[in-house]
């Protein structure tokens, strides 16, 4: 199709699409968790010590009985059967942020050539895919390519309906034949247990005599767009790079602050309630949705899980907005920023650590002794920020993130912590030598033994922040909306491992000097906000002012692009970190570094070469049409004596002439391929390719401000972000 038919072809269909009706809801209790093989179904189907024995493992973190598997195995493949599964997949989380799974089928052809379903308790905890086409940033060449997925009994097993059919799937993690960790999974039950064993050591020196196994917990919001897919059909940038590399701006923006939590549009209420019921089906705790601020844009949040058991979900989550978009002619961009001038997506993480016994550590409490309790691992958050900040910063550096992350919708490229009035309060107090008293809601005369409550301040709140103390847990809102939230919790966990590591020898050697242990607590507390109260910020964090007083007073890293974050992988005191807290090897971290380079600079490059190909073959021939038509109707005119005005002509061609110049530097730029370094090419990518990038697309936007609507080829801002 040429011109704009593709586009009124879109119109044409969205609008007269039939809708699909909403499916008679039902109850909670019916769909919830019926499509996961839990602990209850365990419990039914299992010989009592077995389904204990299984139990402990979840529960308390035992090593797994591979004795045992065997029958699990069979009791799982009875229940998936009995559902109508007739294969299984070993589901993995590779470096790329996708969910990967090998499917097998349970038959197995005997002697005398019958079949019958087997499903052995080896196969259960151990595969083997063939991963030699998952990045292992060197770790593996394909000649040894082996690569086993080993069961993660403390995700449960689940029945998902795909392509194939009806699979049960089994989370994993994938490690290589040497047992380096592939995947993202393996360093977030490592850090977990590192966090796990620091947090135990430090409970124990506060006083407590029993001490359940600490876990890590995570709420992540989802934010994402949804676009009609006759819309993104005939837009090969979003099919291929997930996000516009050209578009106006559309006169309405989201200027009117009309779109956030306004009423959802209905064929989107559908689709959301269809995502629901999955969502419960497989045990995700959906709880929350709502209009975001940009047109067009949605936000999902489920109630927070188990760390481990949150980031699985979640990437179930992606998976499945993505599927239920299809199934309603939508087309779901989990991009960080599809369309340039409106806000982009972002994922934020909530995170929080807690135990049965002691429940929530991140809860200011309401005795007087979890709250000493609750300052020390709060303190112990801020040590972590400060200390591994630029940390923080490379966990969330992906190409599409940059578009992002400092553009004053995002929190910036500087990392600091917000606290909220009061805890600050409390905390420049401690550094000030001691808490003494308080301003805000009548609190606080304070020996540390003898904290009262803070009251709880919910509304206090801080959108620029990127790192933010929110009641009871921190948000790290700089995470981007596409990406694992695995990397983000690997980072907290380890720092907080490291900060109670410190918290725990430093109380343990003073309490061997015979100190006091409140004195011992004040005098660390005090420590703490001594050294690294510097990353502590409540003002304005898309400010000028705290973009220079961060960097120059207070010595806080500004890593703006990924290419600036990413090499922090790198950095002696990371590799020294991750190897201490026996998370990540020194080549596994070098690893991750190559793997996610390697994709800033291929997604770079895709798009790149998208833009070079579309501004050619698709803009430039539109202006070019339109040129033709104009330039001859005015020289048609000039012969009867009407003279036009030629100043729209001469925009055209100027605009169409830049362009072209600019792709042509472009796409010369994108043959220098003579880097030294990873570094210096991703650097290159940064600093040369994008910003002739942002060039050629101002001069084609530009154009589509000109050049006549029914020659303009791709669809517009317009019509994506408000036809539904
Ligand atoms: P916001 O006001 O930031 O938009 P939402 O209610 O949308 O908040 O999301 C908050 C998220 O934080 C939810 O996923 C929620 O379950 C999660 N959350 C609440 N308490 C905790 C906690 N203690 N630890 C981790 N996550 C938590
Ligand atoms: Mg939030």
């Amino acid at each position: 199709m040429s011109g704009n038919e593709s586009r009124i072809q879109a119109v044409y269909e969205i609008t007269n699409r039939e809708p699909k009706p909403p499916k008679t809801p039902k109850r909670l209790e019916e769909m919830w968790a019926s499509d996961v093989f839990t602990l209850s179904k365990m419990q039914e189907s299992l010989p009592k010590s077995i389904y204990k024995s299984v139990k402990r493992t979840i529960e308390l973190g035992e090593k797994l009985d591979v004795s045992i598997a065997d029958v699990v195995a069979l009791a799982m493949k009875d229940w998936a059967t009995s559902k109508g599964a007739l294969y299984y997949a070993h589901v993995f989380y590779p470096l790329t942020n996708a969910t990967a799974e090998k499917h097998d089928s349970f038959i197995s052809v005997q002697g005398d050539g019958s079949v019958i379903s087997e499903f052995a308790g080896k196969v259960l905890v151990q595969g083997e895919p063939d991963g030699s086409s998952f990045p292992s940033g060197g770790i593996r060449s394909t000649f040894e390519a082996r690569g086993y997925t080993a069961w993660d009994v403390t995700s449960p097993a689940y029945v998902m309906e795909t392509d194939n059919g009806l699979t049960l799937c089994i989370p994993t993690v994938f490690i290589s034949w040497t047992g380096e960790a592939l995947d993202k999974k393996t360093p977030l039950l490592r850090s977990n247990a590192a966090m796990n064993k620091a947090a135990s050591k430090v409970l124990k020196l506060l006083g407590h005599t029993e001490v359940a196994p600490v876990n890590s917990s995570c709420g992540a919001e989802q934010e994402y767009f949804l676009v009609d897919a006759n819309f993104a059909n005939s837009r090969p940038d979003l099919l291929l790079t997930g996000r516009t590399l050209f578009g106006k701006p559309a006169a309405k923006g989201q200027q009117f602050d009309d779109h956030y939590f306004g009423a959802i549009p209905e064929r989107v209420q559908v689709f959301m309630q269809d995502v629901e019921e999955k969502m419960y089906r497989l045990g995700i705790p959906a709880k929350t949705r709502h209009n975001e601020v940009a047109p067009g844009q949605f936000e999902l949040a489920p109630f927070f899980e188990a760390a481990n058991v949150a980031s699985d979900h979640q990437q179930l989550t992606m998976t499945i907005l993505r599927q239920t978009a299809k199934e309603h002619g939508f087309v779901c961009l989990l991009h960080e920023k599809p369309f340039a001038g409106i806000n982009g997506s972002g994922k934020h993480v909530n995170w929080s650590v807690g135990n049965a016994t002691q429940g929530n550590l991140l809860d200011p409490g309401d005795t007087p002794h979890s709250n000493v309790q609750f300052l020390v691992f709060c303190s112990a958050v801020i040590r972590g920020v400060h200390k591994y900040g630029p940390l923080l910063r490379a966990v969330v550096a992906t190409a599409s993130n940059d578009h992002r992350l400092g553009a004053n919708e995002a929190p910036p490229a500087i990392i600091s912590v917000y606290l909220g009035s009061q805890l600050e309060d409390v905390f420049e107090q401690i550094s000030k030598g001691g808490v003494k008293s308080s301003k805000s809601k009548g609190l606080m005369n304070l020996g540390v033994d003898t904290l009262p409550l803070f009251p709880k301040d919910p509304g206090d709140r801080n959108r620029t922040s990127p790192f933010a103390f929110t009641g009871n847990r921190f948000e790290f809102r700089a995470v981007g909306s596409g990406q694992s939230v695995s990397g983000p919790l690997v980072a907290m966990n380890t720092m907080l491992a490291d900060s109670l590591n410190w918290v725990a020898d430093k109380l343990e050697s003073e309490l061997a000097k015979g100190a006091e242990l409140n004195t011992a607590i004040q005098a660390m507390l005090k420590e703490v906000m001594d050294k690294h109260g510097a990353v502590v910020f409540s003002g304005n964090g898309y400010s000028a002012e705290w973009h220079k007083m961060a960097v120059e007073e207070r010595g806080l890293a500004n890593l703006p692009t990924t290419a600036d974050a990413l090499p922090v992988l790198k950095e002696a005191y990371i590799e020294e970190l991750f190897d201490r807290i026996g998370v990540l090897s020194p080549v596994e971290l070098e690893s991750r570094f190559e793997v996610y380079a390697e994709q800033y600079l291929l997604s770079i490059e895709v798009e790149a070469k998208l833009m070079v190909s579309m501004a050619k073959t698709v803009i430039y021939p539109a202006a070019i049409r339109y040129l033709s038509e104009l330039s001859a109707t005015i020289a048609g005119l000039k012969e009867v004596g009407i003279d036009l005005e030629k100043e729209s002509a001469e925009k055209v061609a100027m605009l169409a002439k830049f362009m072209i110049d600019t792709v042509s530097k472009l796409n010369a730029a994108l043959s220098h391929h003579d880097f030294s370094t990873t570094e210096e090419h991703m650097q290159y990518f940064a600093k040369t390719i994008r910003p002739l990038m942002d060039k050629v697309r101002e001069y084609a936007d530009a154009l589509e401000g000109e050049v006549a609507d029914d020659l303009w080829p791709l669809p517009t801002y317009q019509e994506m972000l408000f036809i539904k």
